[in-house]
This record gives C-alpha cells, structure tokens and sequence, in this order.
C-alpha cells in the first residue's frame, strides 16, 4: 500500500542531514555544555553553532536566541515570564481567538489568577482588525500575542503593523511563528518583534525542541529555574542532541527556503484546484493570498470530515481535521468557528498539510481516492437524504 503524509503541519519527519548531525552527540561527544573540561567546550561549541544557525534564519543575534523544550514552553515562557515581570504594571493581555492551545490556554491560566485578557477575533480572510487591536489597548496592557501563521487554515497575519501598533502604545509584542518559520520569510529586526516562539519539528528536525526569541535588552522573568543554562535565563542542562538537530534544520529552511515554498505551494495548489474542480460542494476555509505554502484547510459539504480521516487511514493517508490537539475531541475547531464556519461544515472539514517529501503522484492518489470516499460517504448521510443542510 502506498503511504501519503499529508499532515506536515502536525509534525514533520526528521531530515537524514540532520539525523547524521545529531548522532555523534549522543555517543562520543556526550559532554555536558557546563563542564570546563574539552568534552564540555566541544558541546557548548555545537550549541553556539546551532543557536548562530537560527540566529540567521530570522536576522537574530545568536544572544538573542533561548533554547526551550519546544513551541509549547516558548509560548508559556512568553506569557507567564512576562506577566510576573510586569504585574506592578497591568494585568491585561491582548491575545487572538485562533491562537494555538499553547498560548490559548497559558491566557486562560491567568485569568484565574486575576489577569484581564481580551480575545481579538477574525474577519473572513483569517485576519485580526487593526483598528480593533488599538481600539483593545489600555493603560494596563502588558502584553500582545498574535501568531504569525494559523496552524489550522494556514492564514498569515500583519505581524509588522501589530508590532507597530505595539509600540507605539509601549506594549511589548510576543508572536508564536511555529507554522511560519521555514515557510515564511521572517526577519525580526524588520518586523519590530519582542519575542517569538519557533519549534524544531515542524522545520524537519527532532520533537522536544524550540526557542524563544527575546530581544536584546528585554528582560522577562524565568520560567524554569535551577542552573545557569542559556545565559542564566532557561534553567536545565541544554537537550544537546535536540539542539544540534534543530540548529541543522534551521540551516536546510535558511539554505532551502525559495525551493520549499515553490516546491509546496505548487502541490498544494494542484490538490486544491483538483478537489475543488473534481468533488462538488466543496470550498476552501481561509483567504488563498497570504497563506502558508503547504496548507488546503477543505470543507466537504454534507458529510464528517473524521469519516474522511478514517476511510484516508484505510489507504495509507494520513490528514487531520481541525488541530490535531482537538482531533480527539468533538469541540468543534475554535479557528473555524471564530472565521465564522457553521458547525455543521466545520464537521465536514479536513486539513490538508504537503511538505518537502510530497509528490505528484500522491496528492493523485489522494485526490482520486477523495472522489470515491466522498461520494460513498454522500449516499449514506442522512443529512444529504433530507437536504436539510
Ligand atoms: C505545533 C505548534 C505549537 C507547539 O509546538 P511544540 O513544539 O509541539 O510544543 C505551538 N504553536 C503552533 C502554532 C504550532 O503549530
């Protein structure tokens, strides 16, 4: 049977150059990045070399860089390290209802402890209004968080205008670029960012890796407390292994980039106009301009987008529906309910997501499979039956 990932946005395989990277550190150069001897020196030296490959990805000084154990803890650290820094300050927070968990549920943990948070929402094309962001803004505003690309319908926002806005009301600005890094460009100088949460294995490198991006100059209180790691503010002896492969990928997504974005959104492209033009009664969520390159976020009228995932799973075709942190659950995705998505279609919709190993041959084999699956699922809803959609 063949097998067809199309769920790169969940995660991604790990690249064979940064595998060959990351093996020699967990045998022979095993050294702990503390330690003064040259077992210690040559860890702490792959480290630099890996925080100065991210560096470059994003026009970051490397000292600008924090390892963390992913995207997860970037968003928390984020979050709570600035809200306990400036509590003295305010208690309100401006954050997005499309944010993923990670920051949607750090703002929700805060509230119970007094916090204020304001949850901006979208307009049909996935953006926030500017208008309202300023319009959201108090004397008691601490922070800002707007993500730069959505995990679920791909749509970028205007990061560099909301840092504007930030500024100029001297708010610090934080934005989750998890889904942008490597498929946008990002340059954190030009888009005026205080901190920025980015997560290896969505770039081709290994899971339980991240960082945050703190500016120069900025400081937030610590999240993890214990050893001087990460220039005393990331407690923890450093994931060596995880870092040297994260530093690897950054360096393939810098190097790579132009034919990435070609290579995916063409796939992505042909898969879209084949479904939309092949299966009737479908659409896709989320403005086509301004979107990450892999991305086909795909309402199939009528029918139940898990159906679709699961009769997928039987051929060897791996997709999701909505996130895949809400997959388990029936909550409809809070994404496309705040763009506005009936529950009812919301049900029908199954995200798509093609990468760097995708080929041709399998969004074919995935397209001509969806036209058999869809009209067998058709003729056994009921809810097609009655037309009472
Ligand atoms: C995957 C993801 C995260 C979480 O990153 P992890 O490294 O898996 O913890 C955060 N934000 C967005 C937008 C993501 O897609």
């Amino acid at each position: 049977m063949r097998n067809v990932y199309l769920d790169y946005s969940a995660t991604t395989p790990v690249k064979e150059e940064v595998l060959q990277e990351m093996i020699p550190y967990f045998t022979e150069k095993f050294g702990n990045p503390s330690s003064l001897y040259d077992k210690g020196l040559e860890s702490k030296e792959a480290i630099d070399t890996a925080r100065a490959r991210i560096g470059k990805l994003i026009n970051a000084d490397p000292k600008e860089i924090f390892f963390t154990a992913g995207g997860t803890e970037a968003d928390n650290w984020a979050v709570f390290g600035t809200a306990d820094k400036l509590k003295e300050k305010g208690n309100h927070i401006i954050t997005t209802k499309i944010e993923h968990h990670a920051m949607l549920h750090s703002c929700e943990f805060l509230e119970k402890q007094g916090y204020e948070v304001t949850y901006l929402g979208i307009g049909p094309d996935g953006r926030i209004s500017l208008e309202e962001l300023e319009a959201a803004i108090t004397d008691k505003t601490i922070l800002i968080s707007v993500m730069m690309v959505n995990n679920e319908i791909g749509t970028v926002q205007p990061i560099k205008e909301i840092a504007a806005i930030a500024k100029a009301h001297k708010v610090l600005f934080h934005t989750d670029a998890v889904q942008a890094l490597g498929n946008i460009p990002i340059d954190v100088k030009d888009l005026g960012v205080d901190m920025m949460s980015m997560s290896s294995h969505k770039i081709y490198g290994p899971k339980g890796e991240g960082a945050l991006y703190i500016r120069k100059g900025l400081r937030i209180s610590n999240y993890l407390h214990g050893g001087a790691q990460e220039n005393s503010r990331r407690a923890g002896t450093e994931n060596l292994t995880g870092i040297v492969g994260f530093g690897k990928a950054a360096e393939l997504a810098d190097i790579h980039f132009d034919e990435h974005v070609k290579h995916c959104s063409e796939l992505r492209n042909y898969l879209v106009e084949r479904v939309l033009n092949e299966i009737p009664d479908t659409h896709v969520n989320g403005t086509m301009d301004a979107r990450h390159p892999g991305n086909a976020n795909i309402t199939f009228k009528y029918i139940e987008g898990e159906s679709i995932l699961l009769m997928l799973n039987y051929l060897g075709i791996s997709v999701s529906t909505g996130s895949a942190c809400s997959s388990k659950s029936l909550e409809p995705s809070h994404v496309l309910s705040a763009l506005g998505v009936p529950v009812e279609m919301i049900h029908g919709t199954v995200r798509f997501t093609v990468g760097d190993f995708t080929t041709k041959e399998d969004i074919d084999y995935v397209v001509e499979n969806l036209k058999n699956i869809v009209e067998k699922l058709r003729m056994l809803s009921p809810v097609n039956a009655q037309k009472g959609w």
